[in-house]
């Protein structure tokens, strides 16, 4: 057959290589403000709209552009920041292969303005389908303004493989939170459809990731700081017991670019051992600074993985550092002088989290919680129970774990594990005994139940929560000392949205300032010095079901409280409490599984024991 290879065109060339350094409006973001960075700006302004889908534009007032300049830093390879393969191995700059803007002019429209420091009159120049379409001279503030509009606009696949804009602005506020955390010595803001959501003012590290972070963490950061020849290290780790649920806040920075890096989270990870529970994840920003000739450069600039020359050596410097941070703040915590009074009297930081202190956290609130007659029992509903179906795999999950034969496996008894088809009728004073402060068992006409009493609490309180959305409210009780929440400008949006379904479920939140909201109230059986920490541990497991997605916003905040709030395994019930405790689940339409399909009892047929022992 005849010849199939032809020579791509110029511009389909372009548009393919393009595509890899702009892969959305993030791309962009995080392009234009390393170039800002890089041109010397103090000050460094990002506008987006429509999730940037329709315009990024980053404004800066670093040094500016000629007139040829302006007209040729579209080219593909044009950079001013290597002249030699030599620089490449001492690069300091954010960018050097002079990609970006070809890329950016190959994907979308674009704008620029620029006036070269000490000259009196600036640069406009207007590109599409990356060819210079007007170039003049323009009145505009020393600096560069770079505008890309109409992202993808011919490119339609691309366009229409761009995510929601919600999803595509959190990949913005994303880079521009690593890039603004590692140059805290510049002024950075972020405006969202002419809303500013960011608004950083120059300032130390500490001050720029509590800008970011939140003021909750003013008194909640460690520093670390070791130097050596080879490499030194800088930075904050949060105090563990502001360990969250999710992974959220972790940077690494080498050489002020952001990197992820699997292996030197986990040295930091492995620093925090038995300082923290499991499956938790502590705050921290890091910054690496080694000699950038220890560093592969072929690693791609716009990819976040890195090689280091001696991968080990950094892993274990990591760790010692922050081991060393966390044991100096143990030791002497009197020494930061940041330490607000609860946190000094707090022992989470020498001492390992235990059952015990979970206890202590939970117990105070829990007997009120189970005893307070406001509460939205359903007691009433008991006399028409339905039956319920317990979820396909959770009755072979447990014969098998628990040892016991599995259904249908063979002639032999059948197991002493019935199918709890239906939860039997209790007399609401039998006895109940708890086992390892965790498990309840109770006494059934024709057995025994065994119940775990923390996914037991999850689903009695995501049904009363349920009920509470839909009609009559818990009662609030107002707050004689409201405390104030400060929050990252991300969370700030999301209680937001949140407000009236809290109101419905107790919790009175009103917004008082920027990303600042006033706790007027909340459910009666949390205490005041509480507030806080309960509102803020279910929008951290709200966030949490966020990353997974699939729910309403209801119904993860629905989730969320009956998690948090529920009793955890391991504490101690009082009779009456888990006597309440039971009833409440009887009244329960699916006391089965919790809202997320974890079990919550195991019926024991005695028929059934007494085959087993040969009677
Ligand atoms: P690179 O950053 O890799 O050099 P870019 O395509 O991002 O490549 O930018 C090309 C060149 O345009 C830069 O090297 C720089 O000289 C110039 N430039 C880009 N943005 C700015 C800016 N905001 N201020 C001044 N010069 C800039
Ligand atoms: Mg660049």
């Amino acid at each position: 057959m005849g010849d199939s290879i032809t020579l791509l065109p110029d511009h389909i060339a372009n548009q393919i290589a393009a595509g890899e350094v702009i892969q959305r409006p993030a791309s962009a973001v995080k392009e234009l403000m390393e170039n800002a960075i890089d041109a010397g700006a103090s000050e460094i302004r990002v506008f987006i709209n429509d999730a940037g889908k329709s315009l990024v534009q980053v404004i800066d007032n670093g040094k500016g552009m000629s007139e040829t300049d302006a007209r040729i830093c579209f080219e593909r390879h044009a950079t001013s920041k290597i002249k030699n393969i030599e620089d490449l191995f001492q690069i300091r700059t954010m960018g050097f292969r002079g990609e970006a803007l070809a890329s950016i002019a190959g994907v979308a429209e674009v704008e620029l303005k620029t006036r070269l420091q000490g000259t009196p009159l600036g640069t406009y120049v207007e590109l599409e389908n990356s060819v210079v379409r007007t170039c003049e001279p323009v009145a505009t503030p020393e600096g560069t303004s770079i505008a890309m509009k109409n992202l993808f606009f011919n490119i339609p696949a691309r366009r229409n493989f761009l995510k929601s804009n919600p999803s595509e602005l959190r990949h913005i506020v994303e880079e521009f939170i690593r890039i603004s955390m590692s140059f805290p010595g510049i002024f950075f803001s972020l405006s969202s459809n002419g809303q500013e959501v960011y608004h950083l003012e120059k300032g130390s590290l500490k001050q720029r990731l509590i800008q970011i972070l939140g003021n909750g963490y003013q008194s909640n950061l460690v520093s670390v700081r070791e130097e050596t020849d080879y490499l030194n290290i800088y930075g904050f780790v949060g105090k563990p017991d502001t360990a969250k649920k999710t992974r959220g806040d972790q940077y690494f920075f080498v050489n002020n670019r952001f990197i992820k890096s699997a292996y030197l989270n986990h040295a930091v990870m492995h620093a925090f051992t038995d300082l923290i529970p499991k499956d938790s994840f502590p705050l921290y920003a890091l910054f690496i600074e080694l000699d950038p000739s220890r560093l592969d450069i072929n690693v791609h600039p716009t990819k976040q993985e890195i090689k280091f020359e001696d991968e080990k050596i950094i892993y274990a410097f990591v760790q010692a550092a922050v081991k060393h941070a966390l044991a100096q703040y143990s030791v002497t915590p009197t020494l930061d002088f940041d330490l607000d009074a609860t946190i000094q009297q707090s022992d989470a930081v020498s001492k390992p989290f235990t059952a015990e202190k979970q206890y202590s956290a939970t117990s105070s609130s829990l007997y009120r919680t189970f005893t307070q007659k406001n509460q939205a029992h359903f007691i009433d509903t008991r006399s028409n129970l339905d039956p319920f179906q317990p979820e396909g795999n959770v009755e072979k999950i447990l014969t098998g774990k628990f040892g016991f034969p599995q259904p249908g496996s063979g002639p032999a008894p059948s197991g002493a594990l019935s199918s709890a088809a239906q939860l039997p009728r209790l007399n609401p004073e039998t006895p109940v005994t708890q086992l390892h402060k965790t498990y309840l068992a109770v006494e059934t006409p024709g057995g025994f139940l065994v119940i775990h009493q923390q996914n037991a609490h999850e689903r009695i309180l995501y049904e009363r929560y349920a009920h509470a959305l839909k009609g009559k409210p818990i009662p609030i009780q107002r707050s004689l000392f409201p405390a104030t929440l400060e929050t990252s400008p991300a969370d700030a949006v999301l209680i937001q949205e949140l407000l009236e379904d809290f109101h419905q479920l107790g919790y009175q939140v009103e917004p008082f300032g920027k990303n600042t909201f006033v706790i007027q109230g909340t459910p009666s059986d949390i205490t005041e010095e509480n507030q806080k920490g309960s509102l803020e541990k279910i929008v951290e497991q709200y966030k949490h079901f966020n990353m997974d997605g699939g729910f309403s916003k209801r119904e993860k905040l629905l989730r969320s409280m009956a998690i948090q709030r529920a009793v955890r395994a391991g504490t101690p019930l009082s009779q009456k409490e888990m006597q309440v405790l039971v009833e409440d689940l009887l009244a329960c339409e699916s006391p089965a599984t919790t809202p997320n399909g974890k079990p919550v009892f195991l019926e024991f047929k005695k028929e059934e024991l007494d085959k087993m022992f040969g009677r």
